[in-house]
């Protein structure tokens, strides 16, 4: 995910930078506003992060410009200004969220997080279910009639593979390649012994049963009429 900061204080930028640098984002760092919008407009990004008070042309200036060119990625405004006409206005040029600093930067993290996940939620649901079976894909957790079950990280990608391809008799070559690797040899019994360990932490104890073999060809999840 690549993020464009467009922020003239050098200590405010730099820290925005590398805080999301480490929370794992490619960064690139404008210092004034002619530079800020000049990337936003030939790079492409997931989301801004834009000062408002900024050398040569300010936020909202950034901002029409980036709207006006068709661009949709969120943009989130830094301000030391906290007066209501200000988000007033920065949410009618189509800024998608407003942070005052000073701020702590796990609240940023959690905004630019949430602005993310919005614009992806059209693509991708952030919860797979079937039946009472739910899959929190954020979260990564898995719940079987709300109570917590406790999966390893290759039977949650085999379960996550199962629940995205529902109703799927999935062959366990395609399994291995998925949830595995391309040269991970299909013919041992690997994908069965997990598949039975997940079907014992899934299926026990629950009705109805949801994880099936079908026979010589592979497995299925699907909730049986
Ligand atoms: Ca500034």
């Amino acid at each position: 995910m690549k993020i464009l900061v467009v922020e003239d204080e050098p200590k405010t930028g730099d820290y925005l930078r590398q805080g999301l640098c480490e929370a794992g984002f490619v960064v690139d760092l404008a210092r004034d506003g002619l530079d800020g919008l000049h990337l936003a407009l030939t790079e492409a990004y997931d989301l801004a992060i834009l000062d408002v008070m900024l050398p040569g042309i300010d936020g909202w200036q950034v901002l029409q410009g980036v709207r006006r060119s068709g661009k949709d990625m969120p943009v989130l405004f830094l301000t030391a200004k906290d007066a209501v006409d200000d988000r007033v206005k920065g949410l009618e040029l189509g800024a998608d969220d407003y942070l005052v600093k000073p701020f702590a930067f796990s609240e940023l993290l959690a905004r630019v997080r949430t602005l993310l996940r919005r614009g992806n939620k059209l693509k991708e649901p952030d919860v797979l279910r079937a039946a009472d079976l739910e899959l929190d894909l954020l979260r990564r957790r898995v719940t079987r009639c709300g109570k917590k079950i406790d999966l390893t990280a290759k039977e949650f990608s085999l379960l996550e593979l199962l629940l995205r391809r529902q109703g799927e008799v999935l062959p366990r070559s395609l399994i291995a390649s998925q949830v595995w690797d391309m040269n991970f040899d299909s013919d041992t019994n690997v994908i069965e012994v997990a598949i039975r360990r997940l079907r014992a932490k899934v299926d026990d104890g629950y009705e109805p049963k949801l994880i099936h073999t079908a026979r010589g060809m592979g497995y299925v999840l699907e909730v049986a009429e």
